[in-house]
């Protein structure tokens, strides 16, 4: 079964495109029955960002994504946060120095920028010139008593120079030929990103990769520390760039990469996943023919490596107010019913603080019934345009016939049935005997229950707010 695996940076927060990774491996483990492990990638300390794991688990299971092996999961193979195993990759780092595949590096920082600054002048791609792969045993002996800093670089080769990609097909980069030995281990003491990937995959014993596509040029490189160790690599899949609608560029500044960004403005858990699933294939959705909310379970069922498309995958903003909506009219008709109707009153004491409201959990059960085709997002029902079912708006008061209201205030108190068809035929009812036209009834009437001149039509709105809110808001004017 497979063993597969999440390996962010704690850099701070969980975007799309790490959303979509997690979620991809997570799916691909859950149809196998197999493990999902989340594992902390933070060689890189000044790129880390302190309460970051407890963000990236928050935020993995807001989404659903069970993790079963992690930092705070735990399991066999920990710990799962790379700084907690520096030992290990020492060990590790050891064995290829002992079988010559690595070697120690005495180069200064100052040689370095020198080497970088002539590549720049003769426009070449910077890259180190291993000079320290020719370094005699007395050299380096010598080196090491003076005390020197090194650190310890990888002998690159034109072996392992392609792979067959899971999601891409054949890939073929001789990383030999583009950079200079990568380093493994830093003066410090702390492993490259590169190193401890490798090192922690194997020790996890993981299956499959399934990563960024940014990941992709780095594979051969990964395939000579495995085969200098003589383990045998995992299999690679590369999932393709996430892209506006429009093709340009995610930009993890723009404001809609955030996962935390998402939940905070309205968007659903299971909205989000199937918004992200809809582009870039893996999945049965059927181009055009509308979106269909699927359940983690059946993600899981659908799900297909070969099936994933190897082109950028285009977001399509409409799309996920769709799956909102359909997520909304999933959890209504479901047990999760009573959080939507918790989470609208707890919204509305907070938009409207100061003010009587009219939360009951039957008002706000009947709002969500009448609200699902008008509305994407719960956070809608307490804008401006919908106010009124929560409070009394501030009305105009210049065209309101007092007298009518309160004669008409009789036939609403004697309607038993306050539901939109029968309040409908009594108002018209009411204004062809007492001769007034029928809309410029509406018109006061709407303005005396909700302070709006548009909106859902009178008697709707009546059947919503209930008969005693109705009768109050048109009393509250004719008293
Ligand atoms: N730590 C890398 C990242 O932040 C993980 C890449 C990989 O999955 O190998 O994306």
């Amino acid at each position: 079964t497979p063993r597969v695996r999440f390996a962010p940076s704690p850099t701070g927060y969980l975007h799309l495109g790490g959303l979509r990774t997690a979620l991809y491996n997570y799916l691909f483990a859950k149809s196998r029955n197999g493990t999902f492990i989340l594992r902390i990638e933070d060689t890189d300390q000044t790129r880390k960002v302190e309460g970051s794991i407890d963000t990236l688990v928050a935020d993995l299971e807001w989404a659903g994504i069970e993790c079963h092996e992690g930092p705070k999961h735990g399991g066999m193979f920990g710990p799962y946060v790379q700084s907690e195993r520096l030992h290990i990759y020492q060990d590790y780092m050891n064995k290829l120095l002992d079988n010559g595949s690595a070697y120690k590096c005495f180069c200064t920082e100052r040689r370095l920028n020198l080497l970088r600054r002539d590549a720049v002048r003769s426009q070449l791609t910077p890259k180190y010139d291993n000079r320290c792969r020719n370094l005699t045993a007395a050299e380096i002996k010598e080196k090491i008593n003076n005390g020197t800093p090194y650190c310890v670089r990888f002998k690159l080769s034109s072996d392992c120079s392609s792979f067959e990609d899971l999601i891409f097909g054949g890939i073929a980069y001789d990383v030999s030929l583009n950079e200079g030995d990568p380093v493994l281990m830093k003066s410090d003491g702390f492993p490259t990103y590169h190193f401890a990937n490798v090192v922690d995959d194997y020790l996890m014993n993981i299956t499959h990769v399934l990563r960024g596509v940014e990941w992709q040029i780095s594979t051969t490189k990964h395939l000579l520390i495995y085969k200098a160790f003589g383990w045998s690599p995992p299999q690679y899949g590369h999932l393709p760039l996430i892209v506006n609608s429009d093709g340009t560029k995610l930009s993890k500044r723009q404001s809609d990469v955030k996962v935390e960004d998402y939940r905070n403005n309205g968007i659903l858990p299971l909205a989000l996943v199937n918004y992200i699933t809809l582009s870039g294939g893996g999945f049965d959705h059927v181009p055009g023919a509308g979106v269909r909310l699927k359940t983690m379970d059946q993600l899981a069922e659908e799900f297909q490596i070969e099936r994933i498309s190897s082109h950028p995958s285009r977001l399509n903003p409409d799309l996920l107010q769709e799956c909102n909506r359909l997520d909304i009219k999933r959890m209504m008709s479901s047990s999760e019913r009573t959080r939507l109707v918790t989470k609208l009153q707890e919204l509305v004491k907070q938009t409207y603080p100061e003010q009587s409201l009219n939360v009951t959990d039957e008002h706000v059960n009947s709002v969500l019934n009448w609200a699902i085709t008008r509305i994407t997002r719960i956070e809608d029902l307490v804008s401006p345009k919908f106010g009124f079912l929560w409070i009394l708006p501030s009305r105009n008061q210049e065209d309101i016939n007092v007298d009518l209201l309160k004669k008409l205030l009789g036939h609403l108190e004697s309607l038993n049935d306050f539901e939109e068809g029968t309040i409908k035929s009594r108002l018209k009812e009411f204004s062809s005997n007492n001769d007034v036209k029928f809309p410029v009834l509406m018109k006061m009437l709407r303005s005396v229950l909700s302070g709006l001149s548009e909106g859902p039509s009178v008697a709707e709105m009546m059947h919503l707010l209930g008969k005693s809110q109705s009768l109050d808001r048109i009393k509250a004017i004719v008293r």
